[in-house]
């Protein structure tokens, strides 16, 4: 089962600028082959379906530990797509009222389902608007074939986010990229270390895939210089804690002690999205919902 934490895993910048070709880019990292929801599934449909989880109780908890993870970087990436769509606008800005037909000029690259479907917010789906597919999950039943699988998804993915970083400088897209590269450097390692453990094949000598080091970008270069790259986060209050038994030893990269950190990263607050009077979100004229659920909250304060 699951808790939540109503945060995001890392702090993400407002768009100075809003930027739907950039959000339409960035799908592809949530809903495409390699994005986020893959990962996701992947993971966690290998942890339902593993046999024998007790006398392979290290390499289960690694799986579906990070499958936790995944889950925020779902969320991680919806909340970039959604900043680069909101931009810094304010509350209901007057200059959209819908009679002015206020997006005749989208830029070319825009996703229409992001303004027609989804009221300027994230879908479950692909740069090209194509939904995510059950059949993007690989889960075989063969444990050193899924853990191949799972590094070779992990440097896909990364190989993806690389593109995407050369096709926006938004910081709203940037900060979650750079965080990311670093975080799914750590999965791809974690994997390359069970293998290493079941087969004696040291994949880790392929990394970084592609062969550019994170660290040739700012955003992903301040957080390995906080360490990130080197931890493991164990997110469960009580669970997991045989990762460890994977996740030893030392960096290959800097030499530095790998760590398990008992529960999640700090994280950031969740992004704030304007009210749209032109997306009719969360309403065209929303005082009345507002002033309901005014009172409710101010009845349960006793204000
Ligand atoms: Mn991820
Ligand atoms: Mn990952």
């Amino acid at each position: 089962m699951f808790l939540r934490i109503d945060r995001l895993q890392v702090e993400l910048p407002v768009a100075p600028e809003a930027d739907p070709r950039a959000a339409a880019a960035v799908q592809e990292l949530l809903g495409g082959r390699f994005g986020e929801m893959s990962t996701l599934m992947n993971y966690m449909y290998q942890s339902f379906n593993f046999r024998n989880r007790e006398k392979l109780r290290p390499y289960y908890e690694l799986i579906a530990n990070i499958a936790t993870e995944e889950l925020g970087h779902i969320e991680l990436v919806s909340a970039s797509v959604n900043m680069l769509l909101n931009g810094p606008r304010k509350d209901f800005d007057k200059s959209e009222d819908p009679a002015t037909s206020p997006w005749k000029g989208l830029p070319a690259g825009t996703n229409p389902h992001h303004f027609i479907v989804t009221g300027q917010a994230t879908l479950v789906g692909n740069s090209l608007g194509q939904p995510w597919r059950g059949d993007y999950v690989f889960s075989s039943g063969n444990l050193i074939l899924d853990l191949l699988h799972n590094f070779f998804l992990e440097n896909g993915a990364r190989l993806q986010k690389l593109r995407v970083y050369e096709m926006t400088d938004n910081p709203a897209a940037r900060e979650m990229l750079g965080y990311l590269f670093v975080r799914g450097g750590v999965h791809a390692l974690a994997y390359a270390k069970a293998l290493e453990q079941l087969t004696g094949v040291d994949l880790k000598k392929m990394l970084p895939i592609p062969n550019i080091p994170n660290s040739h970008f700012p955003e992903a270069r301040k957080f390995e210089q906080r360490g990130v790259h080197r931890d493991l986060y164990r997110f469960s209050p009580d669970d997991y804690k045989q990762i460890a038994l994977i996740w030893e030893g030392t960096h290959p990269q800097d030499g530095q002690a790998l760590r398990v950190v008992d529960g999640p990263p700090q994280g950031g607050d969740l992004t704030q999205l304007a009210g749209i009077a032109s997306s009719f979100a969360p309403e065209y004229a929303p005082q009345e919902i507002f002033e309901i659920a005014s009172k409710l909250y101010n009845k349960a304060t006793g204000r």
